[in-house]
């Protein structure tokens, strides 16, 4: 296939989505709350589980690595421990994913999504070859967005807030894809607080000032350099369990598909 031939082909749909975040912040329980969301509204999607390791899943996956690779298996072969035995499994995926994308392709025209799920310890997956493999290999495939979960009351310190955010950040500035961040758990706490921080470094200078726990003019000077990332990126408020902050989220990710062509399209 040429270059001009394979853009020609380039459709619009699938789009992407790539859900990561810290371990517990709600990825799975999203991913469930994101299906049952499309069901409803007659949106066609597809769902990934890229997580070997993980026992039971709220939702039924239409490609799961768990029917490819044997986690225990690959644990026992290699004698490795449980975080080895993970990122090894995935490995050993990531060499297939060729085939997981004609998979795909082939239902292209039928499907409006497709949701991946990523293994519970995040850096498994942003931190791997593997996980560099495989977000590419969507990459150059479909208009890809990154989600980013956060958990919004774990969040609430402004010392937790920045390491989250600066994770984040790396997570854009390594993948160079639209990013989505999803503040989980709203119906615990919401996430007011984060949009103020994020507009205004002033807002979480005074927070800052008045966590006597945490003093620190590196955050101080970290909040200003992240400035510029805040631009760069969507931000919806979100609840995995009650469902709140639906549509916004998927708004947000019709706007970042956009963004992926208009950014990708000349390459393609
Ligand atoms: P993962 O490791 O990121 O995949 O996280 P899980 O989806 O397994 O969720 C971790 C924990 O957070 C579970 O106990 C979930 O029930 C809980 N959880 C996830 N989303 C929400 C939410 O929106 N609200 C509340 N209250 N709990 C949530
Ligand atoms: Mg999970």
């Amino acid at each position: 296939l040429n270059v001009a031939e394979t853009s020609s082909n380039f459709k619009k749909k699938p789009v992407i989505i790539i859900v990561v975040g810290m371990a517990g912040s709600g990825k799975t329980t999203f991913l469930n709350r994101l299906v049952c969301h499309t069901m409803a509204s007659n949106v066609k999607g597809y769902v990934m589980n890229l997580d070997p390791a993980v026992l039971t899943l709220p939702y039924g996956a239409n490609i799961d690595i768990r029917d490819t690779v044997r986690y225990k298996e690959v644990m026992k072969q290699f004698n490795l421990g449980p975080n080895g035995g993970i990122l090894t499994s995935l490995n050993l995926f990531s060499t297939k994913f060729d085939e997981v994308i004609s998979v795909i392709e082939k239902r292209a025209d039928q499907l409006d999504y497709v949701l991946v799920d990523t293994p519970g310890q995040i850096e498994i997956f942003t931190w791997s070859a593997s996980g560099a493999i495989i977000t590419e290999a969507f990459a150059s495939t479909f208009p890809t967005v990154i989600c980013y979960v956060v958990d919004t009351p774990r969040s609430a310190s402004p010392a937790t807030f920045m390491s989250n955010m600066l994770y984040a950040c790396s997570i854009l500035y390594k993948t160079r894809l639209p990013l989505v961040l999803a503040f989980n758990k709203t119906d615990v706490a919401q996430h007011q607080f984060a949009l103020e921080w994020m507009e205004d470094f002033e807002v979480f200078h005074a927070a800052l000032d008045s966590d006597h726990s945490y003093t620190s003019t590196l955050t101080r000077s970290l909040s200003l350099a992240l400035e510029e990332f805040y631009k760069n990126l969507r931000s919806v408020g979100v609840s995995a369990v009650s469902g709140a902050g639906m549509d916004a989220f998927f708004e947000a990710i019709e706007a970042s598909a956009e963004e992926y062509m208009e950014t990708y399209k000349t390459d393609l």
